[in-house]
């Protein structure tokens, strides 16, 4: 066997079962190929993509702009490590700093790793500036958050399935109610040892949970006053996925379309990565102003691969082509194409409850219990009818298609979901 030998899906599952550790619980459909929002599987089958690799692919799948990017730095230099400089992080960090307007970058590959960086960058400012005793700093996170996998990460997770037999766990964090603004008055209050505030502007794993209007908002104002960090996770919303650049900048009527003037909820520190390289490479970032960034020295944090120059390439290409596509406004105005549809669809059908959602960060709310297998049924129906879909937690499924998705390709995908759903027994 090579790896220019063709396999089928059967013989790829069957690989991967025997040679791979079991730690995914995959849809069975073995993608080959994927272009734009579509992917074809080794039998050349092709379906649309409403999953987008976790809304890592927003721009679509192979974009020819971020390939290009890649394959020529590929070709010209692709790690230095950090002990040298190369020419293109500077470049990078110049160009994402000035869209987010954030003073520095830190470069990191993946989303869990980015979240680990804000945590260490939160407690270090909150011994270095905000005066608190060495080991005593707590950050507050909402209950069914999801940052990552990593040990700290999941020490403060409440699903069991991440949790369970990876203890002892880390300590130093505090859970609260997701979408409750007392609770997190209460929780500032109740302690002078608080350095952040860790949570998603929409809860994405969790089931697409939107928190009430104004929420952000009223939590980052409440932090300001107890002079604690809000570190927003927008590894999921991020880059386009929910009708803005960013989703914490919620309802801001700034005129430029990549919202880098004054978002309603500017983050004390941002958190990006999945789509941040278009899903061609692990890109992962962490953004914030001098007073906190420069907490960090030489030695205190770092990655081999972190700011290399392929990284660098392939980010600035991604974000190039979310500004020249306008797939924040696209994203925006598909959504509310698609929560429409389901709406009107949910009123006669009795298997989906609700849909909800914000941009193309969607889901509806299947009518049957959290353990049923029902949810994904219908997903498995949906591959059969030329689209995929995961569900998320139980009866919760996510459509998040690639946001270069054109309004009659997303008409023909609810038709195929609505008929799907219709028909399923
Ligand atoms: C996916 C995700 C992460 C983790 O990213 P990885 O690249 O899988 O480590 C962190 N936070 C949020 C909100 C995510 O959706």
């Amino acid at each position: 066997m090579t790896v220019l030998d063709k396999l089928s899906s059967q013989q790829a599952i069957e690989l991967e079962e025997k040679h791979g550790a079991h730690n995914y619980h995959p849809l069975p459909v073995v993608l080959s190929r994927g272009e734009g929002v579509y992917v074809w599987d080794a039998e050349g089958k092709k379906y649309y993509d409403f999953l987008s690799a976790y809304s890592a692919v927003n721009q679509g799948h192979c974009h020819p702009k971020i390939v290009d990017a890649m394959t020529h730095q590929a070709k010209t230099l692709s790690l230095t490590s950090r002990a040298f400089y190369n020419d293109m992080l500077g470049k990078y960090e110049k160009f994402a700093t000035e869209l987010f307007g954030f003073d520095k970058l830190l470069p990191m590959n993946t989303g869990a790793e980015a979240v680990e960086t804000a945590l260490k960058i939160a407690r270090k400012w909150a011994y270095e500036v905000k005066g608190i005793k060495e080991n005593k700093a707590e950050i507050i996170v909402c209950e069914n958050n999801f940052h990552g996998r990593t040990t700290t990460i999941i020490s403060f997770s409440n699903d069991p399935v991440a949790r369970k037999n990876f203890g002892p766990y880390t300590k130093g964090f505090i859970k609260i109610e997701y979408d409750n603004l007392q609770e997190l008055q209460e929780t500032l209050e109740s302690s002078n040892n608080i350095a952040a505030f860790l949570v998603e502007p929409i809860q994405g794993e969790a089931g697409v949970f939107v928190p009430s209007e104004g929420y952000l908002a009223a939590a980052k104002k409440m932090c300001e006053d107890h002079n604690v960090l809000f570190i927003a996770d927008e590894v999921q919303t991020g880059i386009a996925r929910t009708g803005r650049l960013l989703a914490t900048c919620g309802n801001c009527t700034c005129e430029d379309k990549n919202c880098s003037g004054t978002p309603e909820v500017k983050p004390d520190i941002l958190i990006l990565g999945k789509a941040l390289s278009g899903g061609a490479y692990p890109v992962s970032a962490v953004l914030a102003n001098n007073p906190i960034m420069n907490v960090i020295a030489p030695g205190n944090h770092g990655s081999t691969f972190g700011g290399n120059p392929i990284a660098a390439a392939v980010a600035i290409a991604a974000l190039q082509v979310v500004a020249d596509e306008n797939l924040a406004d696209n994203a925006d105005k598909l959504g509310i194409i698609f929560r429409e549809e389901l709406t009107k669809f949910c009123k006669n059908n009795h298997l989906v409850e609700s849909v909800r959602g914000k941009g193309l960060l969607n889901a509806i709310l299947i009518n049957d219990s959290e353990d049923s297998s029902t949810a994904w049924d219908i997903c498995m129906k949906l591959r059969d009818n030329g689209l995929l879909a995961k569900p998320t937690h139980g009866n919760i499924i996510r459509f998040a298609p690639p946001l270069v998705m054109t309004e009659e390709q997303l008409r023909d995908c609810i038709s195929i979901i609505t008929k799907t759903i219709s028909e399923f027994k």
